[in-house]
């Protein structure tokens, strides 16, 4: 099955004019390098290529049908430059997302740790919010330089409260599943049930 159904494509700046009630933006959070923009790339379209190689930020705009039942994500790319940048700001990206992916690679230790010190960030600046996060190990076809194991990625996200999968972008390996538990996150909340 195909991951969108529709998918548009913004590089606008970041905000939220121009962005439907029913569109919930999706934050991509993690240390350069562990695959965030490779994860969104699946979005993205082989025409876009080109001109989103000079942007820090881009936004895919995609409706995936989950359940019989249809959700626009607004998914946000981030890069580290670009959240420093932003730190402090209305804008900054801890600010603005309805929900979070948080991005370590399973080959990169310290991107592991600084999943946990984002989350920390991100708990203080959206204190009494509950916020779907997930926290993804990419890079699972990698299985000779792990560092990180399945078992403390499962446990680091007991502890900090949020889902968690493991993901290969290069394989596309959990990758609709991923996107598929960031929905249905969002309407759990929406429709109120109990966490
Ligand atoms: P970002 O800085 O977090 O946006 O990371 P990128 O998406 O730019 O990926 C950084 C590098 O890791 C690129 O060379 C990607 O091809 C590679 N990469 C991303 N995801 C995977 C993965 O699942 N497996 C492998 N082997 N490489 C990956
Ligand atoms: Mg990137």
């Amino acid at each position: 099955p195909t991951l969108s159904a529709h998918c548009s494509i913004s590089s606008d700046s970041v905000g939220s004019e121009g962005v439907g009630d029913a569109t919930f933006r999706v934050v991509l959070l993690g240390d350069p390098g562990v695959g965030k923009s490779s994860l969104v790339g699946i979005f993205r379209r082989e025409q876009d290529r080109e001109t989103q190689e000079q942007q820090q930020q881009v936004m895919y705009e995609c409706t995936l049908t989950v359940d019989g039942e249809d959700t626009s994500l607004l998914l946000m790319d981030t890069s580290e430059s670009e959240v420093r940048k932003l730190t402090g700001s209305s804008d900054s990206p801890m600010r603005i997302g309805h929900a979070y992916i948080i991005v370590y690679s399973v080959t990169d230790r310290s991107s592991f740790e600084s999943a946990s010190e984002l989350r920390i960030q991100l708990r203080r600046t959206r204190q009494a919010e509950n916020i779907p996060i997930i926290l993804v190990g990419n890079k699972t076809d990698l299985v000779r330089s792990r560092e990180v194991s399945v078992e403390e990625g499962r446990a680091c996200a007991v502890v900090f409260d949020c889902k968690f999968i493991e993901t290969s972008a290069v394989l596309q390996h959990n990758v609709r599943e991923l996107f598929e538990g960031m929905v249905r996150q969002i309407r759990l909340r929406r429709d109120g049930a109990d966490m």
